[in-house]
């Protein structure tokens, strides 16, 4: 047998993903905002820079989902709970990362159980038997000892209410989502993003809202001498629809970003933006 573990990957497509059918129902409320709450003493102690959030960030620009909110908050459960009621309550989709592991500092579940009252948590069977036909695929069949062997079911206890979704043919680690709206992801990067990218098409999506569009002009001009034409144009863009900012960059001047849903429109204060600054695209 090969020292080296299969990647989880490499095993797609070995499982069934759960049919989009099964989760969403014709009356599933429109997902138009977001909040992502970052769980990890690893993020806050400096161990570990925070990259998932920035995933979230990225698919719901691309969707229209306004993300409203990124909190990062310490392995603690009442924190935890604290935190994941109070998004829940004000937005309509909210993403954890973090502590689903199999060691004691390991308390997502627990705590988003009670958050909700979905207590006690419960072993799921279909997670269990996917962990092992996984594990047997990219290890080998081994004995595992019986203390191991909890250790690594604890990730398949969860919520008693929750809904289990599969959304990646590869991965036996589900998306565990509770109250219909908080979905329960690991930390790991790679895992974190496969699954956020599978769970797409189980986000209802208004079509009314359109997708949002992201000009960037970049200038030499410094931030201060951008201000008046800046400040015109926020005003302005309120009637237009266009959203202005200014990103300043260490040695390589501003970047001018225009958000708006209509082209043209764009392309009309890009040029303005261009004209007055001798900016470029990017
Ligand atoms: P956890 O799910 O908290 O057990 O974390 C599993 C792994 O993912 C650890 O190696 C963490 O350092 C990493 N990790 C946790 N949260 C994040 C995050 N927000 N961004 C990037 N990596 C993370
Ligand atoms: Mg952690």
């Amino acid at each position: 047998m090969s020292s080296h573990p299969k990647s989880l990957d490499a095993l797609e497509p070995l499982f069934e993903a759960t049919s989009v059918e099964e989760i969403n129902t014709p009356t599933t409320p429109y997902v138009r905002t977001a909040a992502c709450l970052i769980i990890g003493d690893e993020v806050l102690n400096g161990k570990t820079l925070d990259t998932n959030s920035n995933k979230m960030a990225k698919l719901c620009f691309e969707l229209g989902i306004e993300m409203k909110r990124t909190e990062v908050i310490p392995d603690d459960p009442d924190t935890i709970i604290e935190s994941v009621r109070r998004a829940a309550n004000e937005y309509d989709w909210v993403v954890t990362s973090g502590g689903i592991g199999p060691t004691p500092d390991d308390i997502t579940y627990d705590a988003i159980a009670k958050a909700f009252h979905s207590t006690p948590l419960v072993y799921n069977q279909e997670t269990l038997r996917r962990m092992e036909v996984s594990s047997e695929i990219r290890y080998g069949k081994k004995d595992v000892p019986e203390n191991v062997r909890l250790a690594r079911s604890r990730m398949a206890l969860f919520p008693k209410e929750a809904e289990v979704i599969f959304p990646v043919p590869a991965y036996w680690v589900p998306i565990v989502r509770v109250h219909k709206k908080v979905c329960i992801l690991p930390g790991i990067p790679r895992l974190f993003e496969g699954l956020l990218h599978g769970y797409r098409p189980y986000i209802a999506l208004d079509p009314a809202v359109p997708r949002p569009i992201r000009c960037l002009i970049e200038t030499k001009i410094p931030e201060s001498g951008l201000s008046p034409l800046l400040t015109r144009l926020t005003e302005d863009g309120k009637r237009d629809g266009i959203r202005v900012g200014s990103y300043p960059k260490w040695d390589a001047g501003v970047h001018v970003s225009l958000i708006g849903t209509d082209q043209s429109m764009l392309d009309r204060y890009a040029k303005i933006v261009q004209d007055e600054t001798g900016g470029e695209l990017v």
